[in-house]
């Protein structure tokens, strides 16, 4: 382990502090992170959440932390409101679609997946899913039935909250207080179980329409939102483990939630550092699937959502979502696109230039100051924005090297690279692929087919000049005829 991991820091949702980071067992960190519900794509606002624990995995790997990163997929149990209510999402999509819920669930796997490796983040090493993991969810049930801190009432099992709250604090993470969320929320509709508004369901009984069932003790049903949770990250990181993370708005019901269960069951908190992720907004307001107010990582690398002025590639969106804070909310356009992507690319030049440096007998500048401000960085909360200011201080060196006006030895060429291309792969997981490298040969083979088109319309030949414009649309690649020409996108 190098000395630079004992100085990291982290904020602790818990808390509301940063701390120093000290791992339950040396060496060895439990990492759990909130998967995505799969009833549709993900949009680019949950890959900003994903992006940022992917940051927060890479930095703990580059540590030489031997981590064990479980993140889950959702899969069953979350419904379409937070309060226990409404249709569960999947089984809603597959009944508009008239397809199996498994299908809706393959389906937006295989979406998730293709979009975290364009983002080039790393698998997690373990992706359980809430459907293969409902006998731990019913023994939980049965765990915190015991307790004495839950009551079954018509097949469905709903937590007491307010008889935790006697002996716990229900409100420990998000700082709530149970008083005032008894004081403000409305009564119970006649439709609901529960005895009080605060309680949530662990196990809901599943009504004759409700396609994703399973048999418990309490009759057939499905396991709540929540649960999924503690079950999964019990069994594979422990009753105790180090992280938790997700984005910000999962902090409230979901993982106060999730404490409350672990709590009733093992009697201890279940996780010393929560970290929650800040939100990707678009005009202001959070990105979200319900309000359509998002854009898809497809639309973005195609350029065809209309509030893109052109395609971005991943590594640039990748870029420009790590140039802000992981705790900071992220505001995305166009124009904070375009200005992360001229940025990107002087980077990636910069860097090149790295070696082929003159090799000078003595150095005037102090490279070791360089390497310990990206550490610094990185043990500060995981700062990539002053992370990448660092790292803009290094290219001004190099240019100054490269122009006489300061010198460095090989041996510090050589040490520098090695940080630097560390940093810049391994832990920002850029990976510095232009857009040129991606698509110059592509771009000209399409200027030959769009002159061919342009002369066939010319011609008045517009059956060969549709059959381009076709052919290529079959094959993804949509033509936009323009008042500057005609120019193309790829539509995956
Ligand atoms: P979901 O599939 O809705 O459960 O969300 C998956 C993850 O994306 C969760 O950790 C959410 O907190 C996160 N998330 C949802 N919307 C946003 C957003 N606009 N910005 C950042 N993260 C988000
Ligand atoms: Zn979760």
């Amino acid at each position: 382990m190098s000395d630079t991991s004992s100085s990291l820091h982290i904020f602790n949702s818990l808390s509301g502090k940063k701390e120093p980071f000290t791992p339950i067992e040396e060496k060895h960190v439990g990492m759990y992170v909130c998967g995505p519900t799969v009833y549709s794509n993900v949009h680019l606002g949950n890959c900003r959440t994903f992006i940022s624990f992917d940051l927060i995995y890479r930095y703990l790997k580059h540590l030489d932390y031997s981590v064990r990163y479980v993140r889950n997929i959702t899969d069953a149990g979350h419904l379409e409101h937070d309060a226990d209510e409404g249709e569960d999402r999947i089984s809603k999509k597959a009944r508009l679609e008239r397809i199996e819920p498994m299908e809706v669930v393959q389906r937006y796997t295989v979406d998730f997946h293709k979009t975290l490796v364009a983002f080039n983040t790393l698998p997690p090493n373990i992706e359980p899913t809430a459907t293969g993991h409902i006998i731990e969810q019913i023994e939980i049930v049965k765990g915190i039935l015991a307790s004495g801190m839950a009551y079954e009432i018509n097949g469905s099992v709903y937590f007491d909250v307010q008889k935790y709250n006697e002996s716990n604090n229900y409100g420990i993470l998000s700082g709530r207080k149970l008083e005032d969320m008894i004081h403000n929320t409305r009564s119970l509709s006649g439709q609901s179980d529960k005895r009080s508004p605060q309680d949530f369901a662990l196990w809901k009984k599943a009504e004759p329409q409700h396609i994703m069932r399973w048999p418990s003790p309490w009759g057939d049903g499905f396991p709540g939102w929540h649960l999924e949770c503690t079950a999964m990250s019990t069994k594979y990181l422990g009753e105790q483990f180090d992280i938790h993370g997700g984005g910000m708005d999962l902090k409230f019901p979901h993982h106060e939630c999730e404490i409350a269960q672990a709590q009733a069951i093992n009697q201890k908190s279940p996780v010393t550092t929560w970290m929650h992720a800040n939100m990707l907004t678009l005009n202001g307001k959070k990105m979200a699937k319900s309000t359509g107010n998002n854009i898809l990582p497809s639309e973005l690398f195609a350029g065809t959502n209309p509030v893109l002025s052109k395609a971005f590639s991943p590594d640039v969106a990748r870029f420009f979502m790590l140039q802000a804070h992981y705790r900071s909310v992220l505001d995305l356009s166009s124009d904070a696109l375009e200005a992360a992507e001229k940025g990107y690319e002087r980077l990636l030049h910069s860097i090149e230039l790295l070696a082929d440096l003159p090799k000078s007998k003595e150095s005037s500048a102090n490279i070791n100051d360089h390497i310990q401000g990206y550490y610094a960085a990185m043990n500060d909360d995981f700062n990539s924005p002053v992370l990448i200011a660092q790292l803009f201080e290094t290219v001004k060196l190099i240019h100054r090297v490269k122009q006489g006006e300061d010198t460095l030895t090989g041996t510090d060429i050589e040490k520098l690279s090695k940080a630097v291309n560390a940093f810049i792969f391994d832990v920002l997981g850029l990976t510095l692929t232009t857009k040129e490298q991606d698509n110059s040969y592509l771009d000209k083979a399409l200027s030959v087919l769009i002159d061919l088109r342009e002369q066939a319309r010319t011609n008045k030949d517009f059956a060969t000049a549709d059959r381009i414009r076709d052919e290529l649309l079959a094959k993804g690649i949509q033509l936009k005829d323009g008042k500057d020409g005609t120019t193309y996108s790829l539509s995956s």
